[in-house]
Order: C-alpha cells, then structure tokens, then sequence
C-alpha cells in the first residue's frame, strides 16, 4: 500500500485545529488530566510522561503511581500533582477506593510492568473510567486478556502500539503486521471501536469509523526508550484541551515528531537526543504558531 493514498498531516492541519488559548481562559478550560503508571524498576516513563503533558499545556495532571517515585516527578517538574496508588513488591495493583471520576481523560499502562495485578488494574480502570481512556506500554500488553472489556466500553478508548505491540494485540508475527499495516490497524480499530496509533516512522492514526492519516514526522532520533511514554504525556495534553480525538491524537504525533526534528535540525544528533529533550522542544514548536 502507498501512503500517498491516504491524507498525510501536516503543519497546516495542527495549526487549524489547535484551539488557540482564550483570553479569559483558567486551568480548569485546559483539562483534569490523570496519568497511572510507574514501577519500582520503571521510574522515568511516567516522569517523562508527566512531564510532557504540562508541557504540551494540560490544565492540571495528576501522576498515579507508586509513593517512591513521586519525589522523582516532583524535582523535575512541581507544577505536577499526585496520587499515591496502591502497591505490592514495587508493582501497582487496583485498590477499590480508586476514584477515576475526578478527571477529564487518562492515560494507563507507562512502565508498570507486566504483573497479574497490573492487568487489574487497567481493567478496573476502563470499567470504571467514563472518560477517554489511553492505553499505551504495559498497559497495551495487558490488553490482550482484556479484550471483552475493551469492546464493551462505552467511552472513548485510544491505544497507541508500536509494531510488536500491535502485532501481540493481534495475535500476529510482526512481520505479517507490516505487510499491511493500515488493513491491520483499520480492523482493530473497528472491532473494537478504538482510535489505533501505529507508530513507527509512518505512525497510522485510524478511528473507530476506519478514517486513517498518516504522520510522517519525527527522525531516527526518536528511536529510543522513552519516546513513546514523552508522546503519550502530549496525547493526554491534546485530548484534554478541547479538539476532537481525532484532532487531539493527529496534533500530538505531530507535535511530537516535530519537536524531535527542531532539536535535530537546531541542537541535536539523531545519536544524542533523549526522550526528554524533546519536551524542551515542544515550546520551540508552539512559539512557531501564529
Ligand atoms: P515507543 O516505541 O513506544 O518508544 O514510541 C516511539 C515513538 O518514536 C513513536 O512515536 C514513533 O513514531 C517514534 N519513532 C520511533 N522511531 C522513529 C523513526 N525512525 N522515525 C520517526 N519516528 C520514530
Ligand atoms: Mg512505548
């Protein structure tokens, strides 16, 4: 398949559709946002992520995760709030007194890890969640036992796999997932009645309704740990601040590849750049929008 069959976004979309900030505006008009995740081995994905929605202008998030790493989060960014979530051996578990209702989207599953009590968790979490739920990382590993659950829910439900990821959701090898990728991304996301994020050097944004763009920014910068949770903390940003999914989801693969390809073209290697000099970033991009 020709990606020049399908729309490819680009600096006029995002500017179009990014809600420019209203005069009047206060914290509470740039969304409640909540992101769960962290283990004891895993600290830095859920600070980046953190870390990266503020940045990308979420109203107010609160990080879900394990006590120990909050004074981790705190240091780098203290505009971030938190909830301590329960634990057991460094791994987060569900607790029934978990209240999700307070937040205007969440995102779940950044360097959790892979425990039986992880995957009840996430499962609690889109039960519970009246909200757009994102699901990345861990969290996508324990989507494969919760597949019922995710074709049951009501709210809106965004999952953002790279290839081996999305080829475990579908029980495929990776490479029969790359032979046709916006076939295998379209059927998933209508099956289940999810926005899919394939990322990659292509990234495939599809809808429920099968409606596919492509995003072809970003650089081999990009291809290292850490990435994906910094583009997870900017989806949340985009989702809570008043666009469509679909505009909310296409603006946070661009804003995020374009961030990595300003610090490439300005600053950086594609050898040296981290994950988190991308959310430096981030402002060089919106200082560039009229
Ligand atoms: P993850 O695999 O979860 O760490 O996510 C990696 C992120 O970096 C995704 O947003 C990918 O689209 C992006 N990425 C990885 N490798 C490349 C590449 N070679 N070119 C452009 N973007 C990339
Ligand atoms: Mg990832």
């Amino acid at each position: 398949e020709k990606y020049t069959t399908r729309s490819l976004y680009g600096s006029d979309q995002f500017q179009a559709t990014l809600p420019r900030r209203r005069a009047y505006a206060h914290k509470g008009d740039h969304g409640k946002g909540f992101i769960i995740g962290g283990s004891a081995r895993m600290p830095g994905a859920i600070t980046m992520a953190t870390e990266a929605a503020l940045v990308a202008g979420a109203g107010l998030v609160t990080a879900g995760t394990l006590q120990e790493i909050i004074p981790i989060i705190a240091s780098r960014i203290p505009e971030a709030m938190f909830k301590i979530l329960k634990e057991e051996d460094g791994l987060l578990v569900w607790d029934n007194h978990l209240d999700v209702s307070a937040y205007d989207a969440i995102a779940a599953g950044v360097g959790m890890g892979r425990s039986k009590q992880g995957e009840e968790l996430i499962k609690q979490v889109l039960k519970a969640a009246t909200c757009p739920v994102l699901v990345d990382a861990d969290g996508l590993y324990h989507l494969s036992n919760l597949l019922p659950i995710l074709k049951s829910r009501d709210a809106v439900t965004i999952v953002t796999p790279h290839t081996g990821e999305m080829a475990r959701l579908l029980e495929l090898r990776i490479e029969e997932t790359l032979t046709s990728p916006f076939q295998h991304a379209k059927n998933f996301a209508e099956d289940y009645g999810v926005y899919v994020v394939l990322k990659g050097k292509y990234t495939i944004i599809t809808s429920p309704d099968g409606k596919q763009v492509v995003d072809a920014t970003g650089n081999p910068g990009l291809a290292k740990g850490g990435s994906g949770d910094v583009l997870t903390g900017i989806m949340l940003a985009m989702i809570l601040q008043n666009q469509t999914i679909f505009s909310a989801i296409c603006n946070a693969c661009y804003l995020h590849g374009t961030s990595a390809d300003l610090a490439v073209q300005h600053k950086h290697s594609v050898y040296d750049l981290t994950a988190t000099d991308i959310i430096a970033w981030i402002r060089e991009v919106y200082r560039m929008i009229s």
